[in-house]
């Protein structure tokens, strides 16, 4: 047994110290980058906020909002959409609004060959982008499947995950990652911190997993534990390519959840990939050798996901102006956190919605 004694950060243990700035307003701000992957040597151009592949977030409905708002924020796409509807999706909008999410099993292998046998594929409008989520990134197995589809669809931008340590970020950006999925526990409704212990505080997890990426040209997307547009500040602040939000999408018109009544509010259901709930919609019931490790939990009925989006945008210009970040590129080089809590009263985050 080791101990680490390090001080390891969340989002809310630190502020953005301010900056003097020549900014005069933060619409002179821009928020979009551009990244070259490192593998499937593709572009990309836009918002790097991406909708978590979850029920409730990550849908086409999202993604076709997203177009029109049009800064190019993407959606991993739940995997629970049948192949003729992602190729009917494809048809309309492409694949560069979307993410394609797929497990490591025979059965999400089976429908990537579905997809990628349509002849959308061969005329170039199929899917770009591939999203390979597992909750344990630490797998050999996860590598090897890595490598595996690095191989079969070398042009491919994949982004892999999730983990949480440097050393884990270079094993699968050699492997054939484009961009690493970092967080393990910080999830609105994810258990895992408190149903095994393990877990990573996200700032810093962000912090040495992006050096760890840039190091060898790959990029990292942090998942999971923003609660307030300022999170995605510091998620950027830190060092983060891309921020992946769940928790901060759900509850809109896109979701297509049902509006039910709590408490006189009006509210849609949210819950965690591995929840008894997703369990049992889309796996009838918790396998008995695992529990679950996600929650569902009431989140206010908040309507078109449009206003969300530019609050969430503001933000982040914002936070750019208090730090004289002409670019979100700038951002991370101008931040400087200060710490503003003990390390000891945050490892479940009592004020927060996460574990
Ligand atoms: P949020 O933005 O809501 O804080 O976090 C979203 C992320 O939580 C997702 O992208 C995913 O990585 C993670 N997540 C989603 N469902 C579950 C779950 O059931 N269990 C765990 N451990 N994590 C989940």
């Amino acid at each position: 047994m080791r101990i680490e004694t390090d001080i390891k950060l969340d989002f809310k243990d630190v502020l953005i110290r301010p900056k003097r700035s020549t900014l005069p307003s933060r619409k002179n701000v821009d928020i979009s980058r551009e990244f070259d992957f490192r593998w499937s040597k593709k572009r990309f151009f836009g918002v790097p906020i991406v909708a978590a592949n979850m029920d409730g977030v990550g849908t086409m409905e999202m993604a076709e909002a997203f177009v029109e708002e049009g800064h190019g924020l993407t959606v991993a796409l739940h995997k629970h959409y049948a192949p003729e509807a992602q190729i009917d999706f494809l048809r309309k909008h492409g694949g560069s609004p979307v993410w394609y999410s797929i497990g490591i099993a025979d059965e999400d292998v089976r429908k990537l060959d579905a997809v990628l046998d349509s002849p959308l594929q061969k005329e170039g409008t199929g899917i770009d982008k591939l999203c390979i989520d597992v909750a344990n990134g630490y797998s050999e197995q996860f590598v090897e499947f890595v490598k595996r589809t690095r191989d079969r669809v070398p042009e491919m931008t994949i982004m892999a995950g999730n983990v949480v340590t440097g050393e884990m970020v270079e094993e699968l950006i050699l492997a054939g990652a484009d961009v690493v999925k970092v967080g393990i526990g910080p999830g609105s409704v994810c258990t895992t911190r408190k149903m095994t212990g393990v877990g990573y505080p996200q700032l810093s997890a962000i912090i040495e997993c992006a050096d760890a990426a840039h190091g060898l040209g790959g990029l990292v997307c942090s998942d999971g534990g923003c609660v307030v547009p300022g999170d995605l500040a510091k998620a950027f602040g830190a060092g983060a390519d891309f921020v992946m939000l769940g928790g901060m999408l759900a509850g809109h018109d896109q979701g297509g959840g049902q509006v039910i009544e709590e408490d006189g509010e009006r509210c849609v259901q949210f819950y965690g990939m591995s929840s008894a709930t997703a369990m049992d919609k889309h796996a009838g019931g918790v396998a008995e050798y695992r529990a679950s490790e996600g929650k569902t939990v009431p989140v206010p009925y908040r309507g078109d996901v449009t206003g969300t989006v530019r609050e969430i945008l503001g933000g982040i210009r914002s936070a750019c102006t208090y730090i004289g970040a002409r670019r979100l590129k700038e951002l991370s080089k101008r931040t400087t956190f200060v710490r503003v809590t003990e390390q000891l009263n945050n490892v479940f985050g009592k004020d927060r919605t996460s574990a």
